[in-house]
């Protein structure tokens, strides 16, 4: 049997009288890349929020379960040293620190220097443009890039799982398709991923499964492929 790296079971989450998830079960097994589709609004970014404990001050309810045990009250901290990264929308690199900065403060729970360099070096071979710049500010980065050193970072940590929530926002179609690249990639290299994406194409392209959510629910899930060829996802969120 496939070994469970997150589940969430009846999460919901009010924001005052606004019920943003309406209860909802998702998992996420080791090696996998699931994707969460859906329109503006549905509630993707709250359950990425619910997930790492970053929410505003709300109503939450359900269990999440990451490896095995809870992750409430756990402080974004001890998220890295969980080996859970995330990267959020818009990024939040550190914009006063230039790139090798950035990419050293995703290790910061690990003293192995050699490994770090070697990680570092590893994660240039991907993204060749942040080894041109190491040296630059991050806050001087155009938005693709600054989505890339966000991955790289995340990277850094050894994450057994990566968050990623709407990667390809903002970025044009070259860079869209650049990101989508590393993302297979990253993938392909064993490292679990929930992907919280607006791109249904691009998004269940890439991803093993894939859930639909719409207004706070789940409304579909299933093997990724099969939902590109679904009706009612192609009507809905392909523009087919
Ligand atoms: P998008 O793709 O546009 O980012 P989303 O699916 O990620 O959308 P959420 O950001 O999770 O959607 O928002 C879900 C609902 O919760 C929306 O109606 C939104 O207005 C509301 N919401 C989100 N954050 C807050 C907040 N801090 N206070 C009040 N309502 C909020």
């Amino acid at each position: 049997m496939s070994e469970n790296i997150l589940k969430v079971s009846g999460l919901k989450v009010a924001y005052g009288g606004i019920k943003a998830v309406k209860g909802i079960d998702l998992e996420v097994n080791k090696g996998e890349l699931v994707t969460l589709i859906g329109a503006n609004g549905a509630g993707k970014t709250t359950t990425l929020k619910a997930i790492t404990n970053t929410l505003p001050a709300c109503r939450v309810e359900g269990e999440i379960t990451y490896m095995g045990s809870p992750l409430k009250n756990v402080k974004s901290f001890q998220l890295v040293e969980r080996k859970l990264a995330m990267v959020p929308e818009g990024r939040g690199v550190f914009t006063r620190m230039s790139i090798h900065e950035n990419m050293l403060m995703g290790a910061f729970t690990r003293k192995d220097k050699a490994g770090i360099d070697a990680d570092i070096e590893k994660w240039y071979g991907v993204f060749p443009r942040l080894k041109e710049r190491s040296a630059q500010l991050a806050g001087t980065l155009s938005g693709g890039e600054q989505q890339m050193l966000a991955m790289a970072r995340a990277l850094m940590c050894h994450p057994e799982l990566l968050l990623l929530d709407e990667p390809s926002m903002g970025l044009s179609p070259i860079m869209v398709e650049k990101i989508f690249e590393v993302i297979r990639n990253v993938s392909a290299q064993g490292i679990t991923i929930l992907l919280v994406e607006q791109n249904a194409k691009l998004a269940l392209e890439a991803a093993h499964r894939g859930y639909v959510m719409d207004s706070g629910s789940l409304i579909m899930t299933g093997a990724a492929q099969d939902m590109l060829h679904d009706p009612r996802v192609k009507a809905a969120y392909l523009g087919e």
